[in-house]
Parts: structure tokens; C-alpha cells; sequence
């Protein structure tokens, strides 16, 4: 039977009902279990290492991923290093194609992000876009650690989300979590966490677009402090942001990858793991 992108839109609000009721490791377990290709992205913030150290307890197969930018501070590099070690996990790395970096350079210069909105899209475009759509290339589904709490725009995101533009399931299985809960697992399993928390740095990316935040200020207000509050995203987890998105073309139309998750859509409405 031909299936449709309504259709897994519809398999995303079935899930998204199942994924409340469930703790985080059956969370886990059901996405490896659905998934013929799962990627989990992360940027080693605390919900990240939360969900790194769970996926490596689970054993679900759900590839673990970073984006190297290039730009992220010593203690991220080294705490992705604590983390391999620890968890004996392979954490993939994505970096930028060396000819669009060498262009963006010559184009805006090495710093050209804080001249304009624009040219700071542009370098997140190069840096992280461009790396994601390699790393999901093959993604049926992308987990990631976003949660509700995290931002105003944030705060209406579903556990799993169909990504019309990736052509995948996206999955928060961290969506309801509040940042007790999250700074409890951390205690509770000695999970590496970043040195930059305890200095002011809830939030942290790059090194050159993330400041300590001031008390009384959200998360996310030390990432690209400079510009307006509208603009304050790189484009990974928003859409429609400017045309700076680049990797659905790169991805392809549909592609094989969701494959798997046709399979998953029966006529009667049933949802089917592989496991
Ligand atoms: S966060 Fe800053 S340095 Fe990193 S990719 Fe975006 S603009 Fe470039």
C-alpha cells in the first residue's frame, strides 16, 4: 500500500499519545524498536549528556552524534572526550565542508557572524546545517534533547514531531522533563556535565556567539546575545527561518530512509516496531 507524508504525520500524533505514558527508557526502547535508522544530535548541554547516558544504558541502536563546528569551547571538546571514555560510545562527528568554510571566510571574514543577521545565519549554515543534513542523511529519526522549558519557543514542542522538511520523525523524549528532573539524573548517575554550568553558561554553543547569562535572564539569553530576541536561533530546531536551512535538497526528496516508518503505518491504525 502507497503510504504519504500524512500519513507519518498521523503516526507522529499516535506516538506522541503512547510517548506520555511512558518512562524514558521505554521511550528510548520504542524508537529503537520503530527506527530503521535513528540519530541522536548532540550538543553536550545537560539534557544531551542526560540522553547520551541513557541511550548507552538502553543499547538501543541510535547512532549518537555531534556537530563539530569548530567553534565550541575547550571544555565541550574535552567533555566530548570524557563522554566517549566513559561510555564507551562512538559519538560521530560532523564537520564543515572545508570549501563552503573557506568561502564563508573570504565572504564575511573569520568573525563576519556579528556584523548581521545574515552573515551569522550564513555561518550557522556552513558550521551546523550543512553537518546536521549529513548526519540525518540516512535518519528515518532524529532524537533530540529539547525541551519544553527551555524557551518560550519551545514550550509547545510535541514528544515526536513529523519534520516535513527533513522528511522524518523528529523525537523530544526529553519534552516534558523540568530542569530539576534533568540536573537530579545528572546527580544521580555522575553524568559528565560541561565546567561552563557552574559559570553562568546554561546554554552553550559556539564560543564566540555564548556569554554567561545575568540573574533573572532565560537559558538561552547568553546564546547570540548581540541580536534581537526574534532572530535568536540557528536554525536547527526552527523552520522556515530565512532560507538558510540548505539540507533538505542535500537530503533528498523523501528518500529510502522513511522507508521503514511507511512500513510502520498499517491500515488499521496499528503502530509496528521492527523489534
Ligand atoms: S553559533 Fe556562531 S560560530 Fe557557531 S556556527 Fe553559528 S554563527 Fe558560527
Amino acid at each position: 500500500m502507497e503510504h504519504s507524508n500524512i500519513d507519518l504525520s498521523h503516526l507522529a500524533k499516535r506516538l506522541n499519545g503512547n510517548f506520555k505514558r511512558l518512562d524514558l527508557s521505554q521511550r528510548l526502547e520504542l524508537i529503537g524498536g520503530l527506527a530503521n535508522h535513528a540519530v541522536f544530535t548532540t550538543s553536550l548541554g545537560l539534557e544531551d549528556q542526560v540522553l547520551t547516558w541513557a541511550i548507552a544504558m538502553s543499547k538501543q541502536p541510535i547512532e549518537v552524534a555531534t556537530l563539530q563546528t569548530g567553534r565550541l569551547f575547550p571544555e565541550s571538546l574535552s567533555l566530548l572526550s570524557d563522554t566517549k571514555d566513559r561510555y564507551q560510545i562512538d559519538i560521530k562527528e560532523y564537520y564543515p565542508e572545508p570549501e563552503a568554510l573557506k568561502d564563508y571566510v573570504a565572504t564575511h571574514g573569520q568573525d563576519g557572524f556579528y556584523d548581521s543577521v545574515e552573515a551569522r545565519k550564513a555561518c550557522c549554515n556552513v558550521r551546523k546545517l550543512k553537518p546536521l543534513a549529513a548526519a540525518l542523511r540516512y535518519a528515518d529519526v532524529w532524537v533530540t534533547g529539547l525541551r519544553r522549558e527551555q524557551s518560550l519557543d519551545r514550550s509547545s514542542i510535541e514528544f515526536v514531531e513529523w519534520d516535513d522538511d527533513r522528511g522524518l520523525l523528529k523525537v523530544n523524549p526529553l519534552a516534558d522533563w523540568t530542569e530539576v528532573q534533568i540536573k537530579e539524573a545528572v546527580a544521580a548517575n555522575q553524568i559528565p556535565i560541561n565546567p561552563l554550568h557552574e559559570r553562568g553558561f546554561p546554554s552553550i554553543g559556539c564560543a564566540p556567539c555564548t556569554r554567561a547569562i545575568r540573574p533573572g535572564e532565560s537559558e538561552r539569553a547568553g546564546r547570540w546575545w548581540w541580536e534581537q530576541q526574534d532572530t535568536r536561533e540557528c536554525g536547527l530546531h526552527v523552520g522556515g527561518d530565512g532560507g538558510e536551512r540548505g539540507e533538505s535538497s542535500e537530503r533528498g526528496e523523501s528518500g529510502e530512509a522513511v522507508s521503514s516508518l511507511h512500513e510502520a503505518v498499517q491500515p488499521e491504525g496499528e503502530i509496528h516496531s521492527h523489534a
